[in-house]
Formats: C-alpha cells, structure tokens, sequence
C-alpha cells in the first residue's frame, strides 16, 4: 500500500511532518537511518508506520517505562497490535505477551533496554522474524549526552543473535554533532541515513523575564488560563510545595510532584494530570520523562534549569500536538548561585568542567538581547533567522539603549588587567573600589580604575552579563571564571560594532505579552462541547483524553464541523479505527450543538 494511504488509514494524517518521510522510505528500503526530531516533532510515527508495513515484529528499545503505556494505549486506539515488556507487570501479563508473540499477533514491540540483559528474553527473541528494531531517545547510549544509561551499550551484542543483518533505526531530539556520532558507532549503524530535522517548534512562544516576584509573575499569568494544561517546573521540594500552596489558595485545580512522594502519590499525581483531572502539575524536573501529553499548553520554569538540553526538552513538552503554546523561563541571580554550589559537589573535577560550561550557555540565554529562538538553534548547530517574532526578545516593546560606551570601557578594564580576574574585580576596578580585593590587587594603578564609578554595581554586572551572551567576552577558567577578550571584543573597542540593551524599566512593568488573543478560528463553545465528551469516554474507557483525541483533532472538528463520515474522516488525527469507534458519537455531538 501506498505509504500516505497507510499514514490516513492507520494514523489519520495527511501529510508528513518535516523529515518524517524520508525516514519512513529509508527504513522500507531496508537501510540503517538516524533521525533526529525536536521533542513533539513526531518520531514515534517514523517507526511506527513502517513496522506495520513490513514483515516480522518491529522491537522498540525505550528507556521509559511510563511512556510504554501510552504509547501502546495510544496505538491500540488506532487499531494497532501493540505490546510491552517491562519489569512493572506481572508475570501472567508477561506470559499472555510471550505468547501473543508467538502467534504472530504483535506487530510493535516495546521493550526497555534492561530488558536485554535477561536471558530467557535473550533466548525468545532469537527466533523471532525481526523487522528491524527502533531505538528511541538513543542519545542514552553517548555518555556525553544528557541522560547517559548503560544498559543502552547492550544493544549491538543482540545483533549476533540473528542470521540476518539487523536494521536499525535509531531516534533522538537532543543530539550535538559528537553525540550524533557517538549514537552512530556506538550502535554500529552502517551506512546510516541521516536526517536532521530542524530543532524549532514553530508553535512555542518563547519567554524569559526576572520578576521580582515570581509567584506574582505566575498568578497574573495564569489568571485566564484556569483550564488549560500546563506544567510548573520548580528546582527543589520546598520550591514545588511553596509553588503548589499558592496556587492552592488561590482555587487552581492544581498537584505535585516532587521525588519526596510515596510512589503512590507519585503515581495518583501524574495520573490526576494526564487525566485531566487536574490541569496544573507543580514538579521539579523528576517529573516529564515519559510524559507524551500532547496539550500542554504552557512550561513555566520558576528557576534556571542547568543547561539548554535540559531546559528544551523541558519546555518542549508544551504543545507537542503542533498548537500555540508558551515556554517561559523566571529566573533570578540565586538561581545561577545554587547551580554553581550544586555542580561544586560533584567530586569529578572534569565533569564539574562540563557542567560548569553548560550552565554558562543557559545563563548566556538569560542575558541575550538576540532573538531567543535563534540562540536556542544556533546553540544546537541551526542557522536561524534574525528574528522570529515568537520570542519575548522579539516582542517585548522596549527601549534600546546603546551602551557601546559604557562596553569599551569594561572590555578595555578587561585588557588592563591581563585578562586575569573575574567579574567581581572587574567591577571593583571601574566602580574605584577601596574594598580588600582592590587593595590587594593595587587596582588604584590600573588606568580605568573608577572609569564607571557613578554607574550602580547591578548595571555593570548586567552588561557583563550581556557581553558574555553575545559573545563580546570569553568565559574561560575553572573554579573562578576569567573574562578574556576575543576576536568580536575588538569590533567594540575599535567602534565598528555597537551594543545595545534594553531599558529594563520599561520591561519590568510589562511583565507579560498578550499571548492568546481571544481570537480563535474554530468554534471555542464547540470545542469544549467535545472536550467534555472526550472526557466521558476517557473515563469510560480508562485510558488518557489525549489518546483519545488530541486538541488539534478536537479543534480541527470544531472548525470544520463535520456531519458524515466522508467529512469526519477529513479531521486530523482520524483514521479508519477512529472513524469506526469514534465517529457517531462526535458527528452525533457536532450534530445536536448545531441545532
Ligand atoms: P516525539 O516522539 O518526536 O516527541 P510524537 O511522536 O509523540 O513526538 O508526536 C508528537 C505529536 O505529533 C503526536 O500527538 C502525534 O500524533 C503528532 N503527529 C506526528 N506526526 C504527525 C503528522 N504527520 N501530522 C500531524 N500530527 C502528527
């Protein structure tokens, strides 16, 4: 069958997303591929279809157990022959699979890497029919990518089992080039097809502000989105419990989540958000492996993450279903202090090196004045356009102050010194400090000594802050980072380039940009007319409202209102199965809210 056909009628698409094709055609045609995705960006589905195309038994390696379900729920829900294996059934459930296998019953099977350690699993799949195994989040297996597991290295010794070459396609949505290349030997992909798909999600807006005070950042925000989804994100416990009070208080249907729990409530918690039983989850960032709800409309970081892998992957678990949705980053000074002490604990000094300089591109982030959207893609290898007009940096209406002044001074303070001292002396240097350091130093000799002594601390912290974000001045150094100057500090100090910052004033009272602007295209009272029915059956059912309908599906029907089949069968999202379960009960409900 043709593959777009296959595409409606199994997932009730009509065309790909970016890269979603040639993945497809690559694995068909029997070759190794490597794809990378965004998060959202629709990997699951690049291994998916093929599996129900080919031969055999399609094994996917996943590190998360929680995302097994949902992903096995959700294929089943269109009609699929779905599976996994993983240590959190009992043994019954795992016989009952066993043997379903042997029928030839299962065409999709999710396995977690651990999985490959046990020998009677081993000795099982020997002499299975194997389309070809997927590996998903394979940046697990490079231990320079963010969330390195070691049972991930098991992978290649499966291969000698089988006759046959085995095919591999392996996925991720964070990978820097070294990693990409680590994925590739380490899984021993020959001859790989390679598709990068760009890292963007056109859908997010991205935000990054420093309130002065968070929790009233949040509750203005959040004061007309009562009912949509949306997760908290907070660095610890007490920050998450705090968080969670005072949205408590204030009537938000809101849960916790935090690694002090019981795993029952952790359980309970996580449950009553997929549900939709409650629409905001407070967590620290234990909580998202393996969350595929797909409308989330918002990711609020109450503190900076410790570096930009993590924060996209957190702030990318907002509108995965392609719909408008907000990433805001709160940050504060303490927040970049904590990070530091906690990357001090670690005992390995290399590490604590890496760490250190990961740390610095998010607090890079914070401070740039450039378009955010390009920042994040140019960090990821991705050229980008200058402006993107989806960003707070591109929408904030502010006043540019230029400050070319003010950053020769600094730099050339920077050059006076040798390149040899940290922030904090630089600034006592220009404000003419007489403290212990400056008279330790004798900055009294240096000649820009006091140059920027009617300027306020904060001022000249910030701009260093800026002139590092934009790459004017280098970080380098281990414990006590060093300011040096650079190829680009040389175009501000000979005049050729001018620095700009915004007046932060006027940024502080408008704290918040006009995101959703009540102007829908589809029809809202009809949307949350199906949304109540997709919570019925939900709960019927027992199995999350996004895997019953996603909210693009939902607010596709709600636009193009369809009356029959034919017409029903034109919503994103439904397929042949969808159709058949599903179809009279929402034309049905389509029907009766147009009378
Ligand atoms: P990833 O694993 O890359 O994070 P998923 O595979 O979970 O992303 O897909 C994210 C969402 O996009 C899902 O809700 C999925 O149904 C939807 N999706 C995937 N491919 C398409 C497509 N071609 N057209 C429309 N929606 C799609």
């Amino acid at each position: 069958m043709n593959i777009l056909k296959s595409l409606k009628k199994y997932f009730g698409f009509d065309s790909f997303r970016k890269g979603q094709d040639e993945l497809v055609e690559n694995i068909l045609k029997g070759n190794d591929v490597l794809g990378v995705l965004p998060t959202g960006g629709g990997k699951s589905i690049c291994y998916q279809l093929p599996a129900l195309m080919l031969d055999g038994i399609c094994l996917v390696i996943s590190p998360l157990i929680s995302l097994m379900k949902d992903q096995v729920d959700s294929l089943k829900e269109n009609g699929i022959k779905a599976e996994f294996i993983n240590s959190s059934q009992d043994i019954k459930t795992y016989t009952q699979t066993l043997r379903k296998i042997k029928r030839n019953e299962i065409k999709i099977l999710y396995i977690s890497p651990e999985r490959l350690e046990n020998e009677f699993f081993i000795d099982f799949i020997e002499d299975l029919n194997i389309s070809f195994i997927a590996v998903d989040e394979a940046h697990c297996i490079s231990q320079w990518g963010h969330d390195f597991r070691p049972s991930y290295k098991l992978i290649p010794q499966i291969y000698d089992l089988f006759d046959k070459k085995i095919q591999i396609a392996a996925f991720t949505a964070t990978a820097t080039k070294s990693v990409r290349e680590d994925i590739i030997n380490n899984l021993k992909l020959s001859n790989p097809f390679v598709k990068v798909t760009g890292f963007d999600r056109e859908n997010l807006l991205f935000e990054v502000r420093k309130p002065k005070d968070k929790l009233a950042f949040l509750s203005n925000y959040l004061s007309d989105k009562k009912d949509l989804s949306g997760i908290i994100y907070a660095s610890t416990r007490k920050r998450v419990e705090t968080c969670y009070k005072y949205l408590k208080k204030l009537s938000y249907n809101v849960t916790l989540y935090h690694a002090g729990l019981s795993d029952k409530e952790k359980k309970k918690n996580q449950e009553d958000f997929i549900y939709d039983r409650k629409n905001i989850i407070v967590a620290t960032n234990a909580f998202g492996m393996g969350i595929d709800k797909s409308d989330v409309r918002y990711v609020i970081h109450m503190n900076m993450p410790k570096d930009m892998e993590s924060y996209y992957q957190e702030a990318g678990r907002a509108g995965r279903d392609g719909e408008k949705s907000d990433a805001i980053l709160l940050y504060s000074t303490q927040d970049i202090v904590i990070n530091k002490y906690l990357i001090s604990q670690s005992p390995n000094r290399a590490y604590q090196l890496v760490k250190l300089q990961k740390l610095q591109t998010i607090i890079n982030y914070v401070n740039t004045n450039k378009c955010l959207r390009a920042f994040i893609l140019e960090y990821f290898g991705q050229d980008a356009k200058e402006k993107c007009n989806n960003c707070s940096n591109c929408l904030d209406d502010y006043e540019k102050i230029d400050v070319s002044l003010d950053s020769q001074k600094i730099l050339s303070c920077i050059y006076r010194l040798g390149q040899r001292y940290g922030i904090s002396t630089i600034v006592d240097c220009l404000k003419g400090s007489n403290n212990k350091n400056s008279k330790e130093k004798n900055l009294k000799n240096i000649s820009t000594f006091a140059l920027m002594k009617e300027k306020n601390t904060k001022y000249i912290k910030d701009l260093i802050g800026v002139l590092i974000a934009d790459g004017y001045i280098k970080v380098s150094g281990f414990k006590y980072p060093i300011l040096k100057l650079n190829e680009k500090s040389k175009e501000v100090l000979f005049s050729k380039k001018k620095v700009y910052i915004r007046d932060l004033k006027e940024e502080n009272k408008k704290e918040k940009i006009d995101k959703f602007n009540g102007n829908f295209d589809y029809d809202i009272d009809l949307f949350n007319n199906l949304k109540k029915l997709r919570l019925e059956i939900s709960k019927k059912r027992n199995i999350p409202p996004f895997i019953v309908f996603s909210d693009a599906s939902l607010i596709d029907m709600a636009r193009l209102k369809p009356k029959n089949e034919r017409d029903f069968l034109k919503i994103k999202g439904v397929g042949e199965k969808k159709l058949s379960q599903y179809g009279d009960l929402f034309i049905g409900k389509i029907i009766e809210f147009d009378n």
